[in-house]
Formats: structure tokens, sequence, C-alpha cells
């Protein structure tokens, strides 16, 4: 049995405080994540740092005419909020392509950019895996590697981040509120998570001694064309094999701005700004969408099981592109669940 304490606080200082200089602390918000984790032994905190009372739950506007999104809003809360449904409807239907209706009312903003990988073999403490025990090697590699990265992977790492609502804060340009002794800061959402290269135990670039306060969304929100389309082996319950967020601004047949961002293929949410450039300016159609896909994915590379996602993710960035141009997002129930 791994023995623990607990302990809650009630202000964001407090909880700089609470956790500075202890590496073997753990923040704990939601739990979905952290809780499979610790029953695994994956995680063994000494001291678990409930934050479920500071006052992180609000969506607020923001003087630049975006909205800050508190750090504890569940994602059930972000996805059906009314402006969030209204102006960013991209992020609302990648929320609600994630997980089941239980875990969303209890899964936090700021929990679900920390979640770990789903590699099966970081969950098996039997087996080998730089990202839990570094230098004891990648299982992966020559193991099951059907839902790995098919880019920027290492040869320490070719795990991928489970998110949906990431890919859609990726193409959003979201940025990442957080504090810590040093005092607060914001990271652009692409800087925030990191590819493995040789420091695969590290997801992200917040630091230990940090907590996420918020993520704030600039005022663009692509609120009639945009598409999420998420593949995955069953429709419900299921991570992504491939997905791709995609928001456009077209005049006339012209695309006027273009975001793209794909899920389940790599250690972050994957954007490539020569695959969005090759969008601006063009027209809409099936050719300008291909020459995009061919960019997005010139680098890529597959496994032994997994080398069909290449293929998976040409054609999903060409659907999802032409279902944002029309103006005909994939199709995912708003109906509310709780
Ligand atoms: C069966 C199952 C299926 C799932 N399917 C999907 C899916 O399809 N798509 C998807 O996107 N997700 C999926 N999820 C993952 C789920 O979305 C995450 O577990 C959840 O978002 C984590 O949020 P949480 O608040 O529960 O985090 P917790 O488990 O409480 O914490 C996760 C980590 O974040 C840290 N942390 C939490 N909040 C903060 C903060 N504010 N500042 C600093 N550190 C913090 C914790 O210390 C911990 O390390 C699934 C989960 C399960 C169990
Ligand atoms: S892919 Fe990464 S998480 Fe999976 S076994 Fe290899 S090192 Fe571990």
């Amino acid at each position: 049995m791994n023995v623990f304490t607990y302990t809650r606080v009630q202000d964001v200082a407090g909880a700089v405080r609470s956790i500075a200089g202890d590496g073997a602390a753990r923040f704990i918000a939601g739990g979905t994540n952290l809780l499979d984790l610790m029953k695994e032994n994956v995680e063994r905190p000494t001291r678990l740092i409930d934050i479920t009372h500071l006052p992180l739950r609000a969506i607020e506007s923001t003087s630049a005419g975006g909205l800050r999104i508190g750090a504890l809003v569940t994602n059930t809360d972000l996805a059906y909020h009314p402006e969030i449904e209204r102006r960013y409807p991209l992020l609302s239907r990648a929320i609600l392509a994630g997980a089941s209706a239980q875990l969303r009312n209890m899964a936090t903003t700021g929990g679900n950019l920390l979640q770990r990988t789903r590699c099966y073999y970081f969950y098996d403490t039997a087996t080998p895996c730089n990202k839990r025990e570094p230098g004891s090697g990648c299982s992966a590699i020559a193991g099951l590697n059907r839902m790995h990265a098919i880019l920027g992977a290492s040869e320490a790492c070719i795990a991928t981040h489970p998110s949906d609502m990431c890919v859609a804060l990726a193409a959003l340009d979201a940025t990442v509120h957080v504090a810590g002794p040093a005092g607060a800061r914001g990271i652009a959402f692409s800087d925030f998570h990191r590819l493995p290269e040789n420091t695969p135990q590290c997801d992200t670039n917040l630091q230990p001694n940090e907590i996420i306060t918020a993520v704030e969304l600039p005022a663009r929100g692509f609120t009639v064309n945009y598409s999420y389309l998420k593949i995955r082996d069953r429709l419900s319950y299921a991570f992504a094999l491939v997905s791709v967020a995609t928001g456009l601004e077209l005049e006339g047949d012209t695309i006027k701005e273009a975001r793209l961002a794909l899920g389940g293929v790599a250690h972050k949410p994957w954007r490539d700004p020569s695959a969005e450039a090759a969008l601006r300016g063009q027209a809409a159609n099936q050719s300008t969408f291909t020459r995009a896909a061919d960019l997005m994915l010139r680098d890529a590379k597959g496994f032994e099981h997994n080398a069909f996602k290449i293929d998976l993710a040409h054609r999903a960035i060409i659907r999802a592109l032409t279902q944002a141009s029309r103006g005909t997002p994939q199709s995912q129930s708003n109906k509310k669940i709780r």
C-alpha cells in the first residue's frame, strides 16, 4: 500500500506554497486520470493537494474580446457554456467527442491539458518505459504501437497526447495561464506541450511548482466554417486514432484564414505553419486541401502497427477541411447529457 497525505487548499497562493519544493506532491482536480495512475502504481505521490476549492471555475470575457476559462471549469460546463457553443463551437465539439458524460462532469480544463499518454506500456509497470522510468527503454517501438505517433516521435518515446480538447485549443491559438513562486505567466498553447526528444518524462513546459490557473481564448473563434473530426475504434468512449480540428474564414470561395491541428498522431497537438499557409489565399477545393494534407504529413513515419495512420490522417484532413468549407461540421450530438 502506498501511504499519502491529503490536504485541501483555498487559494492559488496557498496551492503554490503547498507544492513548493516537494517533488512527490501532486495536485488533484477531477482525479479521472491521476487516480487511475495511482491505482496502477505509475504515480506514487506522498501528498495529494486538493485544488477543487480554488476560485477557478469562472468563464469570463477578456478585454481583448476573448474568453478566460478557469482551470477548474469542468469539461461538461465548458462544452455547454452558451458563449463557447456560440463563439467557439469547434472547442465544444472537440470536448463532447471525448470520454463519457460522467467523466466530462468530473474532468477539469487544467487536468485535461495534463492528462498522461494512453500508451499501454506506460500503464504497465512490469515493462520498460522511458516516460515512466527514464533510461529503461521504450517497449512500444518494437511492440504494440497501433495508437502511437507518426509525427515528432523520438528514439526514446513514440507516445501520443490523448486529449481531444487540446487539439481544438491548439487550433484556436489559446494561451495557458499559470502561477508559480516567480509569479504568473502565459504560455502559448503551441509551446505548452513538448515533443519527447530525449526527455519523454516531461510532457509539458509547466514547472513542477506551477499551477494552471486558466486557459484564454482569443477573439477569433471560427463560428461558421469549422469541424472536429475524430476517427476511433468505437464511436464513443475511445481515444482518437487520428483527429482533426480545423477552422476557416472564407470570403466567397477563397480561404482568408485557416487553422489545422491534428490529434492522436504526436506527443502534442500537431500544427504545421506551412500547411496553414498553403490554405490561405487559395480556393477552398479538393486540390488545396490535398496540398495542405501533403504538407502536414510530409515527415510522417509509421511503425509496424500504425503505418495505416498516415493514409488515415491524410484522408481525415481532406474530409475535415471539406466539412468546414461547406459549413457542415462533423455531426456530434450537442444534446445535453450530464
Ligand atoms: C475511460 C476514460 C476515457 C477517456 N477518454 C477521453 C477522450 O476520449 N478524450 C479526452 O480528451 N480525454 C479522455 N479521457 C481523459 C480525461 O479527459 C482526463 O482524465 C481529464 O480531462 C483529466 O482531468 P482531471 O481534472 O480529472 O485531472 P486529474 O486526474 O485530477 O489530474 C491530472 C493531472 O493534472 C494535474 N493537474 C490537474 N489540474 C491541475 C492544475 N490546475 N494545475 C496543475 N496541475 C493540475 C494533476 O496533478 C495530475 O497530474 C478519458 C479518461 C478516462 C478515464
Ligand atoms: S512510447 Fe513512450 S510512453 Fe510508451 S513505452 Fe515508449 S517511452 Fe513509454
